[in-house]
């Protein structure tokens, strides 16, 4: 696919591209950007528009063997590193130094892309610094992720940043129509899944499941529900969360949901959801969907500052992930928190 394919991150696919037509590759750029709005293709298309060697206009052709290697992540001058049980480890970096030590089969230079380069581990981030201190003209890294702000200010220095943005409810919608197979009728309205994804088309794809949707609601009615209620059902919500395979989704719901209540209790209403700004007559049909306002409307009883304090926990759990906390205990003391109002001890990095 060429660069032009990439959607909604116009600014990145100008930078891109301008990188593509003077053949400047840098030695180490890096995506960043919320979950799920094209920073991995991005990298894919990147490489296919300087390895095509029957460029349209500047762009790559798609179609070529050089193109179609790509896209199948079988290039031999492109190694791809992705984390291993939420980290990437020293032995990977050796991996890439072998890789790069080799001078390029076929293209001009050797390309690594790195996802998540966030869970990089201290050993392993010192080594790739190593790398990259000493870049040879060959060779260019290309980082991913979502949390640039945990790598290490001596990686970061290294590397030109180009930030993408979440995808518009439009952009979501044209690529999952795009996506889907001719006549195939998703069980799931497209306009719901983008209201439920903020911007990200891995969201727009979990919540195009019916039965994620549900999950989904059903996880927002339990939390909606907790004030008043028995600490059995705050624990029950917690071990069910805390061993949820879709954690990131857990906390996009939570905050989002948070954000709306914390409108409701100043008085303001939420402008129903999500980055669907430019949808057109799209977006009429994207508001009409927005499931939690009565939810919200009733949560935002606890007072601004109960909403504050829990929106900040769900944070600290965020973050804690990066330190292995315990997340069913750090889950049962927010959970708890909201069902009994007792805000005992703040959960932290520290004393999990
Ligand atoms: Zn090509």
């Amino acid at each position: 696919m060429p660069l032009a394919d990439l959607l909604g991150q116009d600014l990145v696919r100008e930078r891109l591209s301008l990188i593509v037509r003077s053949d400047r590759l840098p030695p180490a750029l890096l995506f960043v950007g919320p979950p799920g709005v094209g920073k991995a293709s991005a990298a894919l298309l990147l490489v296919e528009a300087l390895n095509c060697p029957e460029k349209v206009n500047g762009d790559a052709c798609g179609h070529c063997p050089s193109c179609l290697q790509i896209r199948r992540q079988r290039y031999p001058d492109l190694l791809l590193v992705e984390p291993e049980k939420r980290q990437i480890k020293i032995d990977q970096i050796r991996e890439i130094q072998e890789f790069i030590s080799f001078v390029p089969m076929v293209g001009a230079r050797r390309i690594v892309i790195i996802k998540d380069a966030h869970l990089l581990n201290q050993t392993a981030a010192n080594a790739l610094l190593k790398t990259l201190e000493e870049p040879a003209a060959t060779v260019s890294f290309i980082l991913l992720s979502h949390c640039h702000n945990l790598l290490p200010a001596t990686v970061l220095s290294r590397c030109l940043v180009l930030p993408f943005v979440a995808l518009s409810g439009a952009i979501i919608m044209q690529i999952l129509a795009r996506q889907r197979g001719a006549g195939e009728v998703a069980e799931v309205p497209l306009e719901e899944a983008a209201a439920w994804s903020g911007g990200s088309m891995e969201r727009a794809r979990f919540f195009l499941e019916v039965e994620n949707l549900r999950w989904g609601k059903a996880l927002v009615e339990r939390f909606a529900s907790l004030p008043g209620r028995s600490l059995l059902q705050a624990l029950d919500l917690a071990e069910e969360v805390s061993v949820s395979e879709s954690l990131e989704v857990v906390f996009f719901v939570l905050h989002n949901f948070l954000h709306d209540s914390l409108l409701f209790a100043q008085g303001l209403q939420p402008v129903p959801e999500l980055n669907i700004a430019g949808a057109g007559p799209a977006a009429a049909a994207v508001c009409a969907v927005a499931g939690w306002s009565d939810q919200a409307g009733s949560f935002a009883a606890l007072g601004i500052a109960q909403l504050l304090a829990i929106r900040q926990q769900i944070l600290d759990i965020e973050r804690g992930q990066a330190v292995n906390i315990n997340l069913k205990l750090a889950f049962e003391a927010l959970f708890s928190g909201v069902a009994t109002g007792c805000w005992g001890s703040r959960v932290s990095c520290q004393n999990m």
